[in-house]
């Protein structure tokens, strides 16, 4: 009998939250969570097949849970889910032995039928995805933490060249916003303050109900009494229109953070990527959101070294981050996927090269990023407390509404859950640092008990 679980969690937000509920499913089967994968019955790789490798790293593992198997027996079941399940279940399954299912991430809600599977014998893989993308919000196992993630819209449908989502968690499928905005009432009750919403085109959301768009939806769950703060990733560009960006801005209690990839800074990438809006398009946007949203801090994704990107193409790029100035940038080397076009473009960029560019993108935005964060000492930020920055460490952190990480020493009685106003003392291009404003008040931080 399986009494306990592990679920290794890999990737983004959205595998995150696929881990929660994962661990609903099991524990709504009576197993109760184990602290490492060598002291539970059933161990689940939670994997992300974004970038290169992603095989590799799973076969890696698969080969030391293996081994742990064989030392001490445990565990005695491994399931492979996320999008390398989705991506390669069937044939991993038949060439790797301590696996005993798949489940892709359209299926976490069929978990129980693969452990029916596992009892009688029998080894599964539970792939594709069905129309209704069953969503069993009641199971997840949230752990009660006061910052908490909701899915609104599954899937994409925009296949940008260089892509594997669309192949990896299927169609775009919009929750209804009436069970959503249930979701989130039953959250705050249940003690959460901030509901990040998920989605890979989340401002692309559709009420399959009621036809409401996104700017409904946040003013619906921006006004659930309680709620403290709404955030959401990721948006696209071309989705955003006029009303839409009214609207979110009027939206109560929404966080001052946007994430809006924009990915090169070049025409010709941006066409040969497929996505959909130019340069030009792009900065204007960000014109328009600044506008509307003058506290709006930006961050962004860019792909650097895309099949046929030329210097000149890079330099535009560089040009879009010292003209916009994000607050956040995650930049990464273009990575061949699998079943995508740009995988077969022509005009691969050397590594070295790349490598190279990528370099050059993180220094000028250090650069970007230190002044900004200089620009806010002095201010004073409500955060809401994550807890301490390292494990049994002193100093503790939180995120303020523009999702900026600030560290601080604790007081006397601070949990982690709590909603605080600190005021900023000293700024990296990475982390903010501050004291409680209270105690700055008092002329120096109380030391922690
Ligand atoms: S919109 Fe985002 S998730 Fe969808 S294909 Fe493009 S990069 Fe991938």
């Amino acid at each position: 009998m399986l009494r306990t679980y592990f679920v290794e969690t890999w990737g983004c937000q959205m595998n995150v939250l696929d881990s929660q509920r994962l661990a609903g499913v099991l524990e709504a089967h009576g197993l109760r969570p184990a602290d490492r994968p060598e002291d539970a019955d059933i161990t689940l790789l939670n994997t992300c097949s974004v970038r290169e490798k992603a095989v590799h790293k799973v076969l890696t593992r698969l080969g030391e849970l293996k081994q742990v198997k064989q030392a001490l027996g445990r565990p005695r079941v491994v399931g492979l889910c996320g999008c390398v399940a989705e991506q390669e279940g069937r044939g991993l399954l038949a060439r790797t032995a301590v696996l005993d299912f798949v489940l892709g991430p359209g299926r976490v809600a069929q978990l129980g039928r693969a452990l029916e599977a596992v009892a009688a014998g029998e080894k599964v893989s539970l792939t594709g995805f069905s129309p209704s993308q069953e969503y069993d919000a009641h199971l997840i196992a949230r752990g009660g933490g006061a910052r908490q993630f909701v899915t609104v819209i599954h899937g994409c449908n925009q296949h940008c060249t260089f892509c594997i989502v669309p192949y990896t968690r299927g169609h775009e499928a919009s929750r209804s916003l009436a069970e959503i905005a249930r979701e989130v009432e039953a959250l705050v009750a249940a003690g959460a303050k901030e509901i990040t919403l998920l989605g890979q085109t989340i401002n692309a959301y559709r009420c399959p109900a009621t036809g409401a768009g996104f700017g409904e939806l946040l003013g619906t769950l921006g006004a659930v009494p309680g709620v403290w703060r709404i955030q959401f990733v990721t948006s696209h560009p071309k989705f955003f229109i006029d009303n839409m960006i009214e609207a979110i801005a009027t939206t109560p209690n929404l966080g001052t953070y946007l994430h809006v990839p924009f990915q090169s800074g070049s025409d010709a990438v941006l066409k040969r990527m497929h996505r959909g809006y130019t340069r030009d398009g792009y900065v204007e946007l960000v014109g328009k959101l600044r506008g509307a949203m003058p506290e709006v801090t930006l961050s962004t994704d860019v792909i650097v070294g895309f099949p046929g990107e030329t210097e000149e193409d890079f330099e535009a790029t560089l040009d879009v981050v010292s003209q916009v100035r994000f607050g956040q940038l995650y930049g990464f080397i273009f990575s061949p996927r699998p079943r995508t076009p740009a995988a077969r473009y022509p005009g691969r960029v050397p590594r070295t090269v790349a490598r190279g560019r990528l370099e050059r993108l993180f220094a000028l935005q250090a650069t970007v990023q230190f002044e900004l964060n200089q620009s806010l000492i002095n201010r004073d930020v409500e955060v809401l407390v994550d807890g301490p920055a390292k494990r049994g460490a002193e100093s503790w952190q939180g995120r303020g509404p523009d999702n900026r990480v600030v560290n601080f020493p604790a007081w006397n009685g601070i949990r982690a859950g709590e909603v605080a106003r600190v005021v900023v003392t000293g700024a990296t291009a990475h982390a903010l640092l501050g004291v409680r404003a209270a105690d700055r008040k008092n002329g120096w931080p109380t030391p922690a008990a």
